[in-house]
C-alpha cells in the first residue's frame, strides 16, 4: 500500500503579520530535517490571480519561480528554510486562480447544467489543487492566507474541514497561529485573544490540534494549561512563538519546546531526531559575527523592507559566508537626485536593486556613476544593471542621451529596449521575461578571470528572471570597445539571439550587474554566489580582515 499523505494546515489569527508564513516554513524545515519529503503550498485568498500585478507596496516583493510563476513572498521564505522541495506554480494559488478555473469549467459546460456554488464546486475546487500541489510527497504543510473571521478565507477553511474528514483525522494537523500579548499595566500575558480566535475557528469545524503563541516572552507552564483548557487541548500541545532577533532562530525555538516531536506523534509519522547542526551554526554566526560591513541599497521602495525581502535575506546570506554583519542602508534615489552624496560616502559598498518605473532614476544613476569612479563595489540588479549600462553609454561610451525605452521610449539611443520580436504584443503582461533561464559564463577576458566566473566557478547557470528591457543588441558594440565587459549571456537555442546577461568592469575592485534576480536562489545555507561575492568586496573594501 502506499505511504499515507499527510497534511498540516497552518492558519492565523487575532492578527495579520504575526509570522504565519516563517512559522509554517519553520515546520516545513523541522520535518524535512527529520527525513520527510516535504512540500509547502501557500492559498491566498485575495480575487487576483497571482500576485504578478500586485504593487510591492501592498503585498511584499513578488516571489518568482523557476517555471515563471509570480506567488506571494511567503513562497521565498519557504524556499529558504526547505532545502530540497522544489515549488512551482501549484505551490501557490489564490481565490482568483480557483474561481477562474471554475468559472472557465462552467463556460465550457463543465458541471453539466448543474448550479455552481461556493460548496462544493469552489472548496472541490480548492481540494483538487492542494492534491495536485502535493502528488510526490509524504507531508504538505499548507499555509491559508488572511486571519480567522475573513470573509474572503472561508471557503479554504471549509475545504480544509474537509479534508480532515476525508484524509482521516491521524493524516491530517491544523496547527492554529496567536497572538499571546503582555500588559505591562497588568504584569500579565493575556490569552482573551487567543480564546477568541480559536472560537471562531470551533464555530466553523475547526479544532485546532496545536497552538502556535507568538509572544515577547516564553509561555509559562501555567500560561500553557490555561490556553489549553479553554481552547480544548491539552497544555502540552501549546508552543511560545517568541519574538526573535533572526527569523533563521524560530525553528530552533520550536525545536527546544519539541514542536515537532508532537507533530510526529500527532501524525503518526516515524522518523529520527532532526540534525540542526548546520543551521544553528549559521544562526551563531548571524548573532556574532566577526565583523559587520555597511550595504547602502539605493531605491525608491525605501521604506519598506518586505518588498525587498528576498534581496534583504540574500544579503545577510551573504554576511553568513564572509562572517560579517550586514548592515543595510536604504538610500532614497530621489535624496542623491537633490544633490546628497553623503549617503553614499557613508556606505562600504552599493546596490541597485530591481525596480519599475520612472521615479528616481536620475539620482540611481548619479549612485552608479559615484561607485564606478570611487572604486566602491558595486552590484546591479535587472533594473539595477539596466541603469549601469545607461551610465557607462553616457559618461564612457559617449553616447549622451543613452536611455531606457521604459522611460524614453521614442529616444534613439536607447541602449535598454524592447527586445524586436516582442514589439507588436499588446498585453504588457505578455511581453515579460520570466522564469528560469540559462546564462553562459565567460571564464576569461584578457587573461584575467572574469568576476562572474570567480563567484559561480561554472560556465552554465540557470537564473531566474522578471522583466520586460534587455541591453539593445545594436549598441552592443559601443559599450563593449568602451570596456564594459559582457561576462554573462542566453543564447537563444531557436534563434541564436544572444541576451545580455551580466555586465562588469574588470578595472573596478568590484562592479558586477545581472539581468536575473539572484536573490531568488539564495539559502541560508548556501549563500548565492554573487551575494557572497559581492559582501566579501564590500568586506574588502571596508577593510576588514
Ligand atoms: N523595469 C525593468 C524591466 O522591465 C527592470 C525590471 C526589474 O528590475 N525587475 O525590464
Amino acid at each position: 500500500m502506499a505511504k499515507q499523505k499527510k497534511y498540516i494546515f497552518v492558519t492565523g489569527g487575532v492578527l495579520s503579520s504575526i509570522g504565519k508564513g516563517i512559522s509554517a516554513a519553520s515546520i516545513g524545515m523541522l520535518m524535512e530535517q527529520r527525513g520527510i519529503k516535504v512540500t509547502m503550498i501557500k492559498m491566498d485568498p485575495y480575487l487576483n490571480v497571482d500576485p504578478g500585478t500586485m504593487s510591492p507596496f501592498q503585498h511584499g516583493e513578488v516571489f518568482v519561480l523557476d517555471d515563471g510563476a509570480e506567488t506571494d513572498l511567503d513562497l521565498g521564505h519557504y524556499s529558504r528554510f526547505v532545502q530540497t522541495a522544489q515549488f512551482s506554480r501549484k505551490n501557490s494559488f489564490t481565490t482568483g486562480r480557483i474561481y477562474d478555473a471554475v468559472i472557465r469549467r462552467e463556460r465550457a459546460g463543465g458541471y453539466l447544467g448543474k448550479t455552481v456554488q461556493v460548496i462544493p464546486h469552489i472548496t472541490d475546487e480548492i481540494k483538487k489543487h492542494i492534491q495536485e500541489a502535493s502528488a510526490d510527497v509524504d507531508l504538505a504543510i499548507v499555509e491559508v492566507g488572511g486571519t480567522v473571521g475573513d470573509i474572503e478565507s472561508l471557503p479554504f477553511l471549509e475545504a480544509i474541514r474537509q479534508m480532515k474528514v476525508e484524509e482521516g483525522a491521524e493524516n491530517v494537523l491544523f496547527v492554529h497561529l496567536t497572538l499571546v500579548p503582555y500588559i505591562a499595566a497588568a504584569g500579565e500575558l493575556k490569552t482573551k485573544p487567543t480564546q477568541h480566535s480559536v472560537k471562531e475557528l470551533r464555530e466553523i469545524g475547526i479544532q485546532p490540534d496545536i497552538l502556535l503563541c507568538r509572544s515577547d516572552r516564553k509561555l509559562p507552564k501555567d500560561v500553557k494549561d490555561k490556553i489549553g483548557l479553554f481552547c480544548n487541548v491539552p497544555g502540552h500541545h501549546v508552543f511560545s512563538a517568541l519574538d526573535v532577533s533572526s527569523i533563521y532562530e524560530v525553528p530552533l525555538n520550536y525545536h527546544d519546546e519539541g514542536l515537532d516531536e508532537r507533530i510526529a506523534e500527532k501524525l503518526h509519522i516515524w522518523t529520527g531526531r532532526p540534525d540542526l547542526s548546520k543551521w544553528s551554526e549559521m544562526v551563531e554566526k548571524i548573532r556574532n559575527p566577526k565583523s559587520e560591513v555597511t550595504i547602502g541599497i539605493v531605491g525608491k521602495y525605501t521604506d519598506w523592507r518586505d518588498s525587498y525581502k528576498s534581496l534583504s535575506e540574500a544579503l545577510i546570506h551573504g554576511g553568513v559566508a564572509n562572517d560579517v554583519r550586514v548592515n543595510m542602508v536604504y538610500i532614497d534615489s530621489e535624496e542623491i537626485e537633490k544633490g546628497n552624496r553623503d549617503l553614499l560616502r557613508s556606505v562600504d559598498a552599493i546596490l541597485i536593486p530591481g525596480g519599475f518605473g520612472e521615479r528616481g532614476i536620475e539620482g540611481k544613476i548619479l549612485a552608479i556613476e559615484f561607485a564606478r569612479t570611487e572604486n566602491v563595489p558595486f552590484f546591479g540588479i535587472c533594473l539595477g544593471m539596466q541603469l549601469a549600462v545607461i551610465e557607462f553609454a553616457r559618461n564612457v561610451a559617449g553616447l549622451k542621451n543613452a536611455n531606457s525605452a521604459e522611460f524614453k521610449p521614442a529616444c534613439d539611443q536607447n541602449v535598454i529596449d524592447i527586445m524586436e520580436s516582442q514589439k507588436s504584443v499588446k498585453d504588457l503582461g505578455g511581453t515579460m521575461r520570466l522564469g528560469a533561464y540559462p546564462c553562459q559564463i565567460l571564464e576569461k577576458h584578457d587573461g584575467k578571470t572574469t568576476r562572474a566566473f570567480a563567484a559561480y566557478e561554472q560556465e552554465l547557470i540557470s537564473e531566474r528572471h522578471r522583466h520586460r528591457f534587455e541591453v539593445s543588441n545594436p549598441f552592443r558594440k559601443a559599450i563593449e570597445e568602451k570596456g564594459l565587459l559582457v561576462s554573462g549571456k542566453f543564447i537563444s537555442k531557436e534563434s541564436g539571439t544572444e541576451l545580455v546577461e551580466m555586465v562588469e568592469l574588470p578595472n573596478h575592485p568590484w562592479f558586477l550587474g545581472c539581468q536575473f534576480h539572484p536573490e531568488f536562489l539564495s539559502k541560508p545555507l548556501k549563500a548565492h554566489p554573487l551575494f557572497a561575492a559581492f559582501v566579501r568586496a564590500a568586506r574588502d573594501s571596508a577593510g576588514v580582515k
